[in-house]
């Protein structure tokens, strides 16, 4: 055995040590033990388990007190989140709008529904999210301010908004990215998918833009089953964001006026039960993480294997753990080697101009994302048992 594989061979022995007597160990599973069942009983003996119902308002009422917003708005997933935050930045037709290549396809898709176009911008090697440094080289290059707008030059469309995502729970560079919204007139909504619990300075991920979206989908942080929300400081697009997530209806007692076309976007309140027992518990999950990612850190360090770090200043929520290995054929090892041992590790997504939906879209230099994408792995992060 190589000195390569024998040090994967110690990381496998070490995840299996922090998640024992499991005869697989998942990338991330979910943990429901505080009121889920409690919450879920009394959510069916009310009957109230559809689009409306109290656990949908006290789901919004934590999602207000943890992130700091001011609205917040309760979604049936994230992706569903992510349209009406684009919706809301006032992204439309034929627009385009920045982000970055490294992330779920839903930052994309939420894109494509507005029917304006993704433009792929580079990350940072070290944070994985949207670089700064890339996107001011890209909107020099390509970037023109006239008729109160900002437009790419060369496909004459223009540039909506800039969409980051806190990948893996790894807060970006988000001030010097709002820093450079601001000077170019762009709307900043950040894709918070995967940060809930993740801070920069005392401001939580997902309120240094006009709207953050979150999703509680069954791999995240905490999850409702299905479901996302939408934060705002805005009070007439925190006003909006409900308005078209529930069919734009007028409110009242039994006419069904609605004021134009919109979504079902609703989080049902069975959902929202489980989704208020499990943010119950999200301070403990989070020094729980924090523990899991003290113990990789150490480790990766005495073995010379690099692990994916917070900025200082900032606190992931370090909801999956990862590594960069040397080059895509140690990843390839890697990945072999710890799945066939029963323990879960991931690359990271194909990156998004390489699927056939978004090849064509327009996109400055890639180098970090391309090199990323040959080199990271997820590796075991659950809350622990
Ligand atoms: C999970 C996720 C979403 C939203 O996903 P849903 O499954 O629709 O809740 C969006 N963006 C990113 C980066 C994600 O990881």
């Amino acid at each position: 055995m190589s000195d390569a594989d024998a040090r994967f061979s110690r990381l496998i022995a070490f995840a299996k040590q922090l998640y024992p007597g499991e005869a697989f160990i998942p990338l991330h599973a979910p943990v429901f033990r505080g009121n889920e069942k409690a919450y879920l009983v009394d959510c069916i003996d009310s009957t109230f388990v559809s689009s409306v119902g109290a656990y949908v308002d006290r789901f919004e009422q934590m999602m207000r007190d943890i992130t700091g917003a001011p609205y917040a708005i309760a979604t049936v997933n994230g992706t569903a989140a992510l349209h009406l935050a684009l919706m809301l930045a006032g992204v439309g037709d034929d627009d385009e709008v920045i982000t970055q290549p490294l992330s779920f396809v839903a930052t994309c898709n939420a894109i494509s529904y507005e029917r304006a176009h993704p433009v792929f911008v580079d990350v940072d090697r070290d944070t994985l999210s949207l670089s700064p440094d890339a996107l001011a080289h890209f909107l020099r290059d390509h970037a023109e301010r006239r008729d109160g707008g900002t437009y790419n030059r060369t496909t004459g469309r223009r540039i909506a908004a800039v969409v980051p995502m806190h990948t893996f729970g790894i807060p970006g560079r988000i001030e010097a990215l709002a820093a450079l919204c601001d000077e170019w007139g762009l709307v900043l909504v950040e894709d918070a998918a995967e940060s809930l619990g993740a801070t920069v300075g005392d401001r939580h991920t997902g309120r240094f833009g006009r709207v953050g979206a979150f999703s509680l989908n069954g791999n995240k942080i905490v999850t409702s089953g299905g479901g996302g929300c939408v934060i705002t400081d805005d009070p007439v697009l925190g006003a909006k964001a409900k308005h078209l997530s529930t069919t734009s209806k007028r409110p009242h007692k039994w006419d069904f006026f609605h004021e134009e076309v919109a979504y079902n976007y609703r989080l049902p309140n069975v959902n929202a039960a489980l989704a208020c027992a499990q943010l119950e518990q999200l301070d403990t999950f989070l020094a729980d993480k924090r523990a899991t990612a003290d113990q990789y850190r150490a480790f990766c360090a005495g073995e010379g294997l690099s692990f994916l770090d917070q900025l200082p200043g900032t606190a992931s929520n370090f909801w999956l753990n990862a590594i960069v290995l040397e080059d895509r054929a140690a990843r390839d090892r890697f990945l072999e080697q710890s799945n066939a041992a029963g323990v879960m590790t991931r690359p990271v997504w194909i990156l998004m101009h390489r699927l056939p939906a978004f090849e064509r879209c327009f996109r400055g230099p890639l180098d970090n994302a391309e090199w990323l994408e040959d080199r990271v792995v997820n590796i075991p992060s659950s809350v622990r048992p």
